[in-house]
């Protein structure tokens, strides 16, 4: 069976990793997490005390760090320079910073032609805000994942509550909206859903309906590229 690109594109806690990643595993394909890869630039930044307002500074921080992914007892792990950081960009003040990396257009080449390496050779989920409009224009599935607001504020918050974290639900919501304004403001590759992307509205679907819905519209999608390669020519 053909091994496809399925692009997932939307909103901070639209629910995007956790559907690719559960996806990955009903189909056997990789998760590409592109967030985690703007968040390891951005902690990378904040270590060495780089000011996100110097593009030049970031993007060449960007092309010298060395992002790998590996699978640990079933969870995705960020390496940064061979050094795990998974849960370090996850904590709350990188969300904010890493939308602030992401605007420089330098940083968006590098990770993006990342991405476009590790992608190429099909068989993956690949999540982020521009997958489906700038990373694979030609994806074979792409699904623009959206939610209501103040839903997917809640998710963070509950998520942040799993760790250990309190953090002030409203707060958290005007973060949230802050950072939609700015993934969707912005210059370069903003959040946009791609004209023949799929809409799901994931507000009152967990997250492992939602990966068993795109799975069955991958399969749809293999049959129908078999089939294309396979049919003989019409008629005229
Ligand atoms: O998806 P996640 O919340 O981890 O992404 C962190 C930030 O990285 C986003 O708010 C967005 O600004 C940026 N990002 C992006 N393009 C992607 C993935 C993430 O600009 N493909």
């Amino acid at each position: 069976m053909n091994r496809l690109i399925i692009a997932i594109d939307g909103p901070v806690g639209s629910g995007k990793s956790s559907v690719a990643q559960r996806l990955a595993g009903l189909l056997g394909y990789t998760h590409l997490d592109t967030g985690a890869m703007y968040r390891a630039v951005a902690l990378k930044a904040m270590r060495q005390g780089i000011a996100l307002e110097d593009p030049a500074a970031v993007e060449a921080l960007a092309i010298e760090s060395r992002i790998d992914f590996a699978t640990s007892n079933g969870s995705l792990r960020i390496l940064l320079d061979g050094e795990d950081v998974t849960d370090e960009i996850r904590a709350p003040e990188m969300s904010q910073q890493a939308s602030l990396v992401a605007v420089v257009p330098g940083v968006r080449r590098v990770l993006v032609a990342e991405q476009r390496r590790i992608g190429a050779a099909g068989g993956v989920v690949i999540d982020g805000r521009d997958i489906g409009t700038v990373v694979f224009p030609a994806a074979s599935l792409k699904i623009y994942l959206d939610a209501q607001v103040d839903i997917r504020a809640r998710r963070r918050w509950l998520e942040y509550r799993g760790k250990g974290k309190e953090v002030d639900f409203d707060l958290l919501l005007e973060e949230v909206r802050e950072r939609d304004f700015r993934d969707r403001d912005r210059a370069i590759s903003p959040l946009r859903r791609a004209p023949d992307a799929i809409y799901v509205d994931s507000t009152a679907m967990e997250a492992e309906e939602v990966a068993q819905l795109i799975a069955l519209l991958a399969r749809e999608r293999q049959k129908e590229i078999a089939t294309a390669v396979t049919a003989p020519p019409a008629h005229r």
